[in-house]
């Protein structure tokens, strides 16, 4: 469902995870409430007297926790990649507390055909389609990289403690100096690429969940197409497409960190906040200054967001009410990119 807006290159949906067992247990109240045919979200405040009125907000899709997979591609991923193909770029951000779905609405699981998530689903999708095509050419790599702290890490190099550095070209733009890049001919080559950067993620941290919920992990896929043209000339055009797994948005005050850890969440913030930031003067339209700059987040990603490119906000939260406040941060923070 889509609605006039100042930017139709930015969607907004969000996603509401089912109750966890732990949740269900504990008897757990939702405080969610979806409503997919007008693409709201209500949300009611635990604490707040009965006679306070809910909060609602308006997407241009929302997924209750009965969702499938597919849904989400089908109807937010599968036209951005489509414009990928056509050589645009794009980015898909999956934004939210940790605990919420981000992981698992991007990844989920490979062994099953069903919890496949949006990145194995756009591997099928590129691949597919290029079988289809009979007069060009294609060339498909792809790179794998983390920011932690504001720092770039390659996940599908050995060496991978080393960090990157970014660099600036007239000619190319923002770029990572020195980032793989692997060149796939098909969809289980590809595969293999994600599952060798994920394996990387998680060396040397001994408690993986706490890394990834601290790091942004963008799966980037470049698609080359080479035709020749009624010139007789070769025709070449690039796509890309950023599949982000973003940093978790809990606010770490709440979480009592301090020393390094509370820098960290600064750092967090930081890139989360420039985010938004980003997403919003482009929504707004009238901005004549985009923020790119301000994060490394923002600065790697400049040449996908806005212009040309599409981009979907994916937001995820959780029904319980012990998380009403996160969810609301959450919602408040989507409801800014429309
Ligand atoms: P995040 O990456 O946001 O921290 P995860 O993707 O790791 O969250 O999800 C937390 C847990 O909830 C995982 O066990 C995951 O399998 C489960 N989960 C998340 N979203 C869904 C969903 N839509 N349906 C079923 N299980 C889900
Ligand atoms: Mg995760």
């Amino acid at each position: 469902m889509s609605k006039t807006k100042h930017c139709e290159a930015i969607r907004v949906v969000v996603r509401c995870r089912p109750f966890n067992r732990k949740e269900e247990k504990s008897g757990c109240e939702n405080i969610l409430r979806i409503d997919d045919k007008l693409g709201q979200i209500i949300l009611r405040n635990p604490e707040a007297p009965p006679d306070e009125p809910m909060k609602v907000f308006t997407f241009d899709s929302v997924y209750g926790w009965d969702s499938k997979q597919s849904d989400i591609y089908d109807d937010a991923v599968r036209p951005l990649v489509e414009s990928v193909l056509q050589g645009f770029n794009g980015t898909i951000f999956a934004y939210g507390q940790t605990g919420t779905g981000k992981t698992f609405t991007m990844q989920g699981v490979s062994s099953d055909p069903e919890r496949r998530g949006v990145i194995p689903n756009s591997f099928q999708h590129i691949f597919t389609q290029i079988a289809r095509t009979q007069n060009q050419k294609y060339l498909v790599r792809s790179s794998y990289l983390e920011i932690y702290q504001e720092e770039i890490r390659d996940l599908l190099c050995k060496d991978n403690n080393k960090k990157l550095e970014l660099k600036e070209n007239p000619d190319y733009g923002v770029y990572v100096r020195a980032l793989s890049s692997v060149v796939t001919k098909n969809a289980t080559e590809i595969e293999h690429v994600m599952n060798l950067g994920n394996q990387s993620r998680s060396v040397g941290f001994t408690n993986m969940n706490e890394r990834s919920s601290r790091s942004h992990a963008i799966f980037v896929i470049t698609v080359e197409c080479s035709e020749v043209g009624p010139d007789g000339e070769d025709h070449i055009r690039v796509g890309k497409l950023n599949m982000v797994d973003l940093a978790g948005s809990e606010r770490q005050s709440k979480t009592g960190a301090k020393g390094k850890r509370l820098k960290e969440a600064a750092k967090i913030n930081l890139s989360l906040s420039a985010l938004g930031n980003v997403i919003s003067a482009l929504v707004d339209g009238k901005s004549t200054h985009v923020p790119y700059r301000d994060s490394k987040l923002t600065r790697l990603l400049q040449d996908s967001l806005g212009g040309n490119a599409k981009t979907v906000m994916l937001a995820t939260v959780g029904p319980a009410h012990k998380h009403h406040s996160e969810s609301l941060a959450t919602l408040r923070y989507a409801n800014r990119a429309k």
